[in-house]
């Protein structure tokens, strides 16, 4: 069993750290939300007041972050880990950042002789909580075969996609599709719905022909098909409308970066970034209240 610190407990993280346990790490916890920190305190982890205390002496350090301008502030600069750790962890990044800023904390990890992979992840609150999470990683191939006992304590498909970054890139790649498709899905619903057709027979229909995805299976975006799915829940649950916004924009500005076209995650981009200026709970809805962009006000 490992030393482990953790830093980041929200919505991800805390659950992931949850299972760190659970599996017999020892671990050191870090949020800037002290009541975070008290909750895995309970549970047996060891409550930092720092994230350089929490890191310190760890064999893995795993951070798990809003974004990159707090990632790069944890990580980067006299007060981040490269510069204050003594000792020689390996850093796991699990936040979803772009991939330029994953490679920018790898190079300056590398000159201070420490080692990172970024590990960003799929499945959402439920795979954290479940331990089924998706992990795609990028980093040197034997720093991915030490982490990886680590991360099957938190998921199941642990897949290495390449250099450092290229675990981003990978998840930016997945969740863009994911945008995509939703958002055609919404469009074609509302098509056959506006004229007359029953929206679950319409869906089983596409479901079971080439249209058929992982939105029709599990995420159906129109009300009342899907009993289990968010949108039969006012949108509530699931993976949050700003998260995927997020996600694109940081798709569109590496596809940019790397001389890229992605004009149908651009198009996606703007019409989520509609839906969230919709109101004051959109951003927070399910990202399949894309769906009311299609639908006639009531
Ligand atoms: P969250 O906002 O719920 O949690 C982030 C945590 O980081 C908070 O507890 C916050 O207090 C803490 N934090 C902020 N600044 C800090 C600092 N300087 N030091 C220590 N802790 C700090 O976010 P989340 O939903 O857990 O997402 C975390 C990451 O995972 C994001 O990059 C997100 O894009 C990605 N992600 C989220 C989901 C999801 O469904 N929520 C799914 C896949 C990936």
């Amino acid at each position: 069993m490992s030393v482990i610190g953790f830093i980041g407990l929200g919505t991800m993280g805390a659950p992931m750290a949850r299972n760190l346990l659970k599996a017999g790490h020892e671990l050191r916890v870090f949020d800037v939300t002290a009541d975070a920190c008290v909750a895995l305190a309970a549970e047996g982890a060891t409550a930092a007041g720092t994230a350089v205390e929490a890191a310190q002496g760890a064999d893995f350090v795993i951070t798990m972050l809003p974004n990159d301008a707090i990632v790069s502030r944890v990580m980067l600069g006299n007060d981040g880990l490269i510069e204050r750790l003594s000792a020689r962890p390996l850093l796991i990044d699990c936040s979803t950042i772009s991939p330029d800023t994953s490679r920018r904390i790898a190079r300056a990890a590398a000159e201070k002789g420490l080692r990172t992979i970024d590990a960003p992840v799929s499945g959402g609150p439920r795979g954290a909580a479940d331990g089924t999470l998706s992990f795609m990683v990028g980093g040197a191939g034997e720093d991915f075969a030490q982490a990886e006992p680590v991360l099957k304590n938190m998921g199941r498909m642990i897949v290495h996609a390449g250099d450092s970054g290229a675990g981003q890139v990978a998840k930016l790649c997945n969740n863009m599709t994911v945008a995509v498709v939703m958002a055609a899905t919404a469009e074609a619903l509302a098509l056959g719905i506006s004229q007359g057709l029953d929206p679950e027979t319409l869906s089983g229909i596409m479901a079971g022909s080439t249209a058929g995805s992982f939105v029709l299976d599990r995420w159906n975006p129109w009300p009342g098909v899907m009993p289990e799915a968010p949108a039969s829940h006012d949108y509530a649950g699931g993976f949050q409308l700003g998260l995927m916004l997020k996600d694109l924009n940081l798709a569109v500005a590496n596809a940019r970066d790397a001389g890229a076209s992605v004009p149908f995650g651009a198009l996606a981009q703007s019409m989520y970034m509609l839906q969230a200026r919709r109101g004051q709970d959109a951003p927070r809805a399910d990202f399949s209240s894309i769906q009311k962009l299609f639908t006639r006000p009531a």
